[in-house]
């Protein structure tokens, strides 16, 4: 078993409290938490209630009965959470209630009883993901495991070989949270671009029509749906190519998370990388000429064992010629298990910490000069939070969380899920500011 959190899930009621479970499912898992099939197995036991009718809730109060007893830990939410005395009367040991559709309570509650574990080289989504998600995005995991074995990662041996789910599965859970008012969807995996490969790319049913299980086809099928599709994860083989005129279409977001950790062909084979042989600088300028408006995100790794300052240093002209826009870096330091340990020559801790600030600084300058291009264009943003000051948005280049914002001052009577035109006024290194075009 992993030694990540396990969570127990028991969910009742109708298909509106299906879509809740698996929203709150997909967000756990999102976060590492694995999801077991036994109250025994479980560190906590979250149990998704039904109030209905007379039946159902005896039902739930039966159900967080049996979870009390044969877990202990339990977390109650669901319809019979608006009145969560019926529920503390009977049941007072019960951790937390919280009401329907209160997904960002019961996630809040599993972190506080269950803190997810950290790891920026495992993580799906980054420590600050803890924070409140609002309920106009939502993470769509559509395989678990990888193939690949990169010498510092640990998640092949933790969670195995590359498992797909299969496509029809994949897009019934995102058109369900479509349905449940998601207006973007944020496809994640150990490895998005190779999806399907376990399944020799069976063909499945959405629709009533065939789908083949594979990237294109899905990142298409999901572009359909009519929300804004992130695609996170991707690595640059070969058929990446073919989402390009998708995004330049407007069908999925022009947008590609691409953890390219290193710039130098040996570094890079020293961590095994996939697609470490591809020239990646021509790629990226043939997909910038099909889709001018694309955003590149990655994240690099400075100080892996055996870097030379020669090798920095051409990761630092590939970062110049390769112009990225969102960029985040590590420094090295060794995860238990990993194979890189055992590699020679490791770079001592003041050398790394130099690197990490000299690849942040040129980061932050081409970030700061591609925001700067963007002041006086038109856009349409997705609002996440709205405050005394204005409201917080994301555009297209935007990813929750990981990426940077648009400051809207004035926003009139715009909602947290909301779209926004907007013209752009000013930038930073990292962030927008804009008002709404009129
Ligand atoms: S591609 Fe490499 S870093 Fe990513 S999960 Fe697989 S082994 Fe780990």
């Amino acid at each position: 078993m992993s030694s990540a959190p396990r969570i127990g899930f028991v969910s009742l009621g109708c298909p509106k409290a299906l879509v809740d479970s698996e929203r709150i499912l997909t967000r756990l898992r999102a976060e590492g938490y694995d999801v077991v099939g036994s109250y025994e197995d479980a560190n906590l036991v979250v149990v998704n209630t039904c109030g209905f009718i007379d039946d159902a809730v005896h039902e739930s109060l039966d159900a967080i009965g049996e979870a009390l007893a044969r877990n202990g830990k339990v977390i109650v939410t669901g319809c019979l959470g608006a009145k969560p005395e019926t529920i503390t009367d009977l049941h007072p040991s019960v951790l937390k209630v919280t009401g329907p559709q209160a997904y960002e309570d019961v996630v809040a509650a599993v972190h506080e009883q269950l803190p997810p574990l950290h790891d920026p080289f495992i993580d799906l989504v980054p420590p600050q993901g803890i924070r409140l998600t609002p309920r106009h995005y939502a993470y769509l995991k559509i395989s678990e495991g990888c193939n690949h074995r990169c010498t510092f990662c640990i998640i092949p041996s933790m969670r195995g070989d590359l498992a797909s789910r299969p496509i029809g599965e994949v897009m019934l859970e995102a058109e369900r949270l479509v349905k449940a008012g998601v207006k973007e969807l944020l496809v994640i995996s150990q490895d998005t671009s190779a999806y399907g490969a376990d399944l020799k790319y069976a063909t499945g049913f959405w629709g009533g029509k065939p789908v083949k299980a594979r990237f294109t086809d899905l990142a298409r099928s999901l572009g359909s749906l009519g929300a804004w599709v992130r695609l996170h994860y991707v690595y640059p083989y070969p058929h990446v190519d073919e989402v390009i005129p998708l995004m330049a279409e407007g069908k999925v977001l022009p947008y590609l998370d691409i953890p390219f950790q290193h710039g130098s062909p040996r570094v890079l084979k020293l961590m095994k990388r996939p697609a470490h042989a591809e020239n990646t600088l021509e790629r990226i300028a043939r997909w910038r000429e099909i889709c001018p408006d694309l955003t590149l995100r990655s994240t690099f790794i400075v100080g892996f064992p055996g870097e030379t300052e020669q090798d920095f240093q051409l990761l630092l002209d590939w970062l110049a010629e390769a112009r990225l826009d969102r960029v985040g870096c590590f420094k090295y330091s060794p995860v238990e298990g990993a194979a890189a340990n055992a590699l020679p020559d490791p770079v001592p801790e003041e050398v790394k910490q130099e690197r990490w600030e000299r690849f942040m600084e040129l980061a932050s300058e081409i970030s700061a000069g591609k925001l700067a291009a963007k002041v006086g264009r038109r856009m349409r943003v997705l609002v996440d939070l709205v405050g005394d000051d204005g409201a917080i948005a994301r555009s297209a280049a935007d990813a929750p969380e990981i990426d940077g914002t648009v400051k809207i001052f004035k926003p009139g009577k715009l909602e947290a899920g909301d779209w926004a035109d907007v013209e752009i006024t000013g930038s930073d290194d990292y962030d927008l500011i804009a008002k709404i075009a009129r």
